[in-house]
């Protein structure tokens, strides 16, 4: 009982952390008490800290050495919010963060992460004073800008360290490029802004790309003509990183790259940087059975037995992150063979064909998703079932337990 208990705390910490809701006491003790994956048969989630080590790596010689702003948004693409910046934190190469959302920015800053936050998101002007009080970086775009940062002022008595985001074709966030010159002057010219950079955003679609960065880059020259620095220009996200060297620029802002997942073509982005996966889908199998010929599996009885076989269930499913779409197609790695996904993905179970012989034991160790052999990493995974690469890392289900390895 006193094992369980303990496990159920460890458990319960690592969860409160991962979804960013611990007092900071409980946060602090998580390095040195991680949970113990030993004791459990529910799904957890392994991270690799040589990975991140490895693509971090990567993306620079893919950039010539460029600072990194490390895209940690969605709780770090899966890995877990604080797990995957401390880690991260510790390269040199990374400059600092962006975020998406307010709360994860205070929480990496509740977590200790002592690097520059940058949020790329509008805040309420209520929230602005603690915004400052945290050194988190604003970026500004709105029409209100100057009223959103006044609170700002007020803590820092100086002017506002901010980064404006300009829209060059997207049209989701940012201040419109045809109209951005004279509102960035009118932020420069109030003393309440010191601009620190501007940024953009691109579609992704390889000739209006190249429009984007021209619209933005003139927008930089104008403004440099006008005597307005705007500081570091950043725009590359993972995509630019492998294909658009010209927009390099200052710095790159990639997220996904970090964490092993090529942005657009797998099989072509491959050949130009070996990205490692990040991370492991873990559980323990909880029920191995041997069905007659005839037998059925899972709701809607998608498969039928022809033969007698043996077929083995493991408690994590598509509430988990583990795509329903991979019956058929993806496989699960137990001990050292990866045996096909059959039947249903259900929320919390999946279940293996296991074939002729019993070659599996409840309580063995199961990886749905990793970097240990093809047929179960993720960018394997993408092109076999069609699910978006980004889904597979961020529908990871946050309240699962992160542990680092
Ligand atoms: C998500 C995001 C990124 C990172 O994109 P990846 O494709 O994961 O590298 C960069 N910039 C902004 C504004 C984003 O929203």
């Amino acid at each position: 009982m006193t094992i369980l208990r303990r496990t159920f705390l460890r458990t319960s910490m690592a969860v409160a952390a991962a979804t960013s809701l611990a007092p900071s006491t409980l946060q602090a003790a998580l390095p040195a008490d991680p949970p113990a994956p030993d004791y459990r048969f529910d799904p957890w989630i392994e991270v690799e800290r040589e990975a991140l080590a490895a693509n971090v790596a990567e993306v620079r010689r893919l950039t010539t050495g460029r600072p990194i702003l490390a895209v940690v948004k969605n709780n770090a693409y899966g890995l877990g919010l604080v797990t995957a910046a401390r880690v991260l934190a510790s390269f040199p190469e990374v400059a600092g963060f962006a975020v998406v959302k307010m709360e994860s920015a205070f929480a990496l800053r509740e977590a200790g992460i002592t690097k520059p936050v940058h949020l790329m998101a509008l805040f309420p002007r209520s929230a602005a004073a603690d915004l400052a009080r945290h050194d988190i970086q604003p970026c500004l775009y709105s029409d209100d800008a100057l009223d959103l940062v006044e609170p700002m002022t007020q803590v820092l008595g100086a002017p506002v360290p901010a980064q404006v985001y300009l829209d060059t074709g997207m049209s989701r966030m940012g201040v419109p490029y045809h109209r951005a010159l004279p509102w960035i002057a009118s932020l420069a010219q109030s003393g309440k802004v010191s601009l620190q950079g501007a940024f953009m955003g691109f579609t992704e679609e390889p000739d209006f790309d190249r429009e984007q960065l021209k619209r933005f880059l003139a927008v930089a020259e104008q403004a440099s003509k006008n005597g307005l620095a705007l500081g570091t220009l950043h725009a590359a996200s993972s995509s630019a990183v492998f294909e658009f060297p010209e927009a390099h620029l200052n710095m790159v802002r990639p997220g996904m790259a970090l964490y092993g997942g090529y942005p657009n073509d797998p099989l072509k982005q491959r050949n130009a940087a070996p990205l490692r996966c990040t991370v492991r889908l873990k559980a323990r199998v909880v029920r191995v059975q041997r069905l007659r010929a005839g037998d059925s599996v899972s709701y809607g009885r998608n498969y039928v037995a022809r033969q007698p076989t043996w077929v083995a269930t493991l408690p994590a499913g598509h509430t988990d992150g583990y795509p329903r779409r991979a019956v058929g197609k993806a496989r699960v790695l137990i001990g050292d063979r990866a045996y096909p996904v059959i039947g249903a993905v259900s929320a919390s179970h999946t279940i293996v064909e296991v074939g002729a012989e019993q070659t599996v034991r409840v309580g063995d160790v199961a990886t749905l998703m990793g970097p240990d052999v093809p047929e179960i990493d993720p960018n394997t995974l993408t092109v076999e079932t069609g699910v978006s690469v980004y889904d597979l890392f961020m529908h990871l289900n946050p309240t699962l337990p992160r542990v680092l390895v």
